[in-house]
């Protein structure tokens, strides 16, 4: 059973997910987390994780490093997010099994799921059909990852779990222009239009298609609430908030908490995705958790740490 003291690696604990889940660890007590920085432990590096993880013999790993982006970003480069998100995950998957480390949280996501999944998606609807074409290299890297996880546990009795969250926003995100994912490429986009009194603000897209979006601090939640819950069954968890929005209704939103009084124009050249993707969160909600902070809450904590944070408008 896990307790206050029990050594925690939380790889991946400078992003938006994993550094929420650093924060709600120490917050609740948690004494003994370890991490490393990118250039402290290259994670495409097998052998320096191994000696990594050798040394300093966590009990538990919490998997929330990868190459994320955006829509364009994942389309422009499908090499790179598949070997990098392949390599990271392998080698720690790898060797938390070659270090005797049973317990491992990993982190994929809903995009994994057929893109014409019956809604709302539920685990077992994982391969049962072809993938959405604009992220198909990340979640095929994904989807390895869940089964490596799987098989683990079927061939050696390990405990490792695969977690799917919907989109998550929150402090501590990507703010490159052409990368990032739709909240904070439009925080900055209507922040930039407000402050240089631009007329418009340009949304990608036909604004149609729907979107889950979770603040990362209820998915940090959700990870503390699953770590210490023993007997978990599932090998694969949906983590939602059972509220799906348009792009549409989401870009007046950001531009209501940015304050911004200019138009919004669409640009159908850029791509829409899959148009729903909203999860079925049965089995998070029978382990006692839901998501508690309004999309309108959560956008403002965001925005104010994008305008406190000198790193994230670089
Ligand atoms: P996805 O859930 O993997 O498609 O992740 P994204 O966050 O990249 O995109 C979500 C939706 O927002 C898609 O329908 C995009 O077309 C739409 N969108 C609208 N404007 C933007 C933008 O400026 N950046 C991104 N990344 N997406 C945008």
């Amino acid at each position: 059973m896990i307790n206050k003291n029990t050594k925690i690696y939380i790889a991946g604990h400078c992003g938006l997910a994993g550094s929420a889940i650093k924060s709600k660890l120490e917050q609740e007590g948690f004494l003994n987390l370890v991490y490393k920085t990118h250039k402290e432990l290259d994670l495409t590096d097998s052998n320096a994780v191994n000696i990594f993880l050798a040394k300093e013999k966590p009990e538990y790993i919490i998997l929330a490093a990868a190459k994320v982006g955006g829509i364009v970003g994942n389309l422009k480069s499908p090499v790179e997010f598949l070997t990098e998100n392949i390599k990271i995950q392998t080698n720690i998957i790898e060797n938390a099994f070659k270090n005797n480390i049973n317990e491992l949280i990993f982190l994929g996501s809903s995009c994994i799921y057929p893109k014409n999944s019956q809604l709302p998606i539920k685990e077992e609807q994982l391969l049962s059909g072809s993938l959405e074409t604009t992220n198909e290299a990340y979640a095929l890297a994904k989807i390895c990852g869940i089964k490596l996880c799987s098989y683990y546990n079927k061939q050696y009795g390990t405990n490792y779990l695969s977690v799917m969250p919907c989109n998550l926003y929150g402090k501590n995100d990507n703010y490159h222009q052409e990368n990032a994912h739709v909240i904070p490429m439009l925080i900055r986009r209507f922040h930039e239009a407000k402050t240089q009194n631009k007329k418009e603000v340009t949304v990608w897209g036909t604004g149609l298609p729907k979107r889950e979006f979770l603040y990362a601090d209820d998915f940090a939640e959700a990870i503390v609430k699953l770590i210490q819950t023993e007997n978990i069954e599932d090998e694969i968890i949906n983590i939602g908030t059972n509220n799906e929005i348009t792009i549409a209704t989401l870009a007046e939103t950001i531009k209501k908490t940015v304050g911004y009084e200019g138009n919004i124009i669409y640009d159908k050249t850029k791509p829409d995705g899959t148009f729903s993707k909203k999860l079925n969160t049965e089995k998070m909600e029978a382990i006692g958790w839901s998501a508690t902070t309004s999309l309108e809450d959560g956008l403002k904590i965001t925005y104010q740490d994008f305008l406190t944070n000198d790193n994230l408008r670089k």
